[in-house]
């Protein structure tokens, strides 16, 4: 059987082959196996070198300077080190964040709510948009940080950051940024972004998994407390030896991703498209998130009168994402879709096609067969096109 045609790349994108060559040259016997720290010895200048290479590199691509990039092991870690850092450093206070945000903002929210912190979640409009007046009514005398996601992970939608950060910055308040899904994506700039703080995540940019990196405007470095003390490395805010191979591989995701963003983009977009017009002629389909203000890589669709569980069975030569929550034993429907206003069916037939580097205009056609087949199949099975009742299914 042919392999599954990959339109994951929202979740998880494969390495780089040219990602995986810099950290083999870190691996091997001869390679940079030094520790970066141990700077006494000719192998641990070496690999301090390549970190620092690497540093530079993940810096360029957001437009900050290397001395404010703290590495992580990915964007999990950054959004707790961003979140629980400012917040336990201040004592005591209040949170904004939205109730979009990927799992590790809002369980690292409710885990400060679980410490005494007040937090504020944000209910975005029917396209997934927050507006910066919804922000600025939510704020308070005690409120210490803002956590609002750039480019949301299941729908692809594009928040308004410069306008959100511009609130805070008059307020005094750290602003936090998720940019796992936009870096790469889009052109970042932390400065025209105004945000202090913004996490990164290196296998969302064909780099390696495990790997990541915080970055922490320098005038928000005291506003930050670690969550790991040893060594004092990365300014003392992220104990323990650097993983050289990983940051190497980080490095080198990041600078191709540099190179090759406007060309992607438009690539990506193409294909988009193409996906798109081929779907939308089926009908009683509803796309998912704001119309333009969207990352290209993303197309997420609900299917109107097609039962979720069979439209994902009849997709199985597509590697997709349904957006429910699947390191669960039930299947929910996706709490992204249902913030954005979709009712618990619509939201359960609902998929997420995420594009990339390695996409070709063949997967989207085959994709693109195979959801007509199947949708046209289900609906010629359901009576006279209406929706199945799932009041009737027994759970
Ligand atoms: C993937 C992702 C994360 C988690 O990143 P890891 O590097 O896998 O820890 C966090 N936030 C968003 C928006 C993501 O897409």
């Amino acid at each position: 059987m042919r392999r599954p045609v990959y339109l994951d790349y929202a979740a998880t994108t494969p390495i780089d082959p040219r990602v995986a060559q810099t950290m083999l040259a870190c691996l091997m016997p001869d390679g940079t196996h030094g520790n970066p720290a141990s700077t006494a010895h000719e192998t641990g200048r070496a690999a301090r070198d390549v970190v620092e290479k690497a540093r530079a590199e993940v810096a360029a691509l957001i437009g900050a300077v290397a001395g404010d990039i703290v590495w992580t092991s990915g964007a999990t870690e950054s959004d707790n080190l961003a979140i629980l850092g400012a917040a336990r450093q201040a004592r005591s206070g209040h949170v904004v964040t939205g109730r979009t945000e990927h799992k590790a903002v809002l369980d690292t929210c409710r885990q400060l709510e679980r410490e005494g912190f007040a937090v504020t979640w944000l209910m975005p409009d029917r396209h997934g948009l927050h507006g910066p007046e919804q922000l600025r009514d939510a704020l308070r005398a005690d409120t210490r940080l803002v956590s609002i996601m750039h480019v949301n992970n299941e729908t692809g939608v594009i928040q308004d950051i410069a306008a959100m950060a511009d609130i805070c910055r008059e307020r005094g308040i750290l602003f936090h940024t998720d940019a796992a899904q936009s870096a790469g994506k889009l052109p970042l700039d932390v400065d025209a972004l105004g945000v202090d703080l913004m996490s990164l995540s290196a296998h969302k940019v064909y780099g390696p998994k495990g790997a990541g990196a915080l970055y922490v405007r320098r005038a928000a470095r005291r506003r930050l407390e670690p969550l790991m003390f040893g060594g004092g490395q990365e300014l003392g805010l992220r104990a323990g030896t650097l993983a050289t191979h990983q940051i190497a591989g980080m490095g080198t995701a990041f600078a191709l991703a540099r190179e090759e963003l406007a060309a992607e983009h438009e690539r990506v977009l193409e294909l988009r498209e193409r996906l798109w017009s081929g779907i939308e002629p089926l009908g009683a389909v509803y796309l998912n998130g704001h119309p333009e203000r969207r990352v290209a890589s993303i197309l997420n669709i609900s299917f109107a009168a097609v039962e979720g569980e069979s439209l994902l069975l009849s997709l199985r030569g597509l590697a997709v994402s349904t957006g429910s929550a699947c390191n669960t034993e039930v299947a929910e429907p996706s709490y992204v879709l249902r913030a954005l206003g979709r009712d618990d069916v619509l939201a359960e037939s609902s998929i997420r096609f995420s594009l990339g580097r390695f996409t070709t205009a063949d997967d989207i056609d085959f994709a693109t067969a195979c959801v007509r087949a199947g949708v046209e199949k289900l609906r010629a099975l359901a009576p006279e096109g209406r929706a199945p009742d799932k009041s009737l299914k027994i759970r």
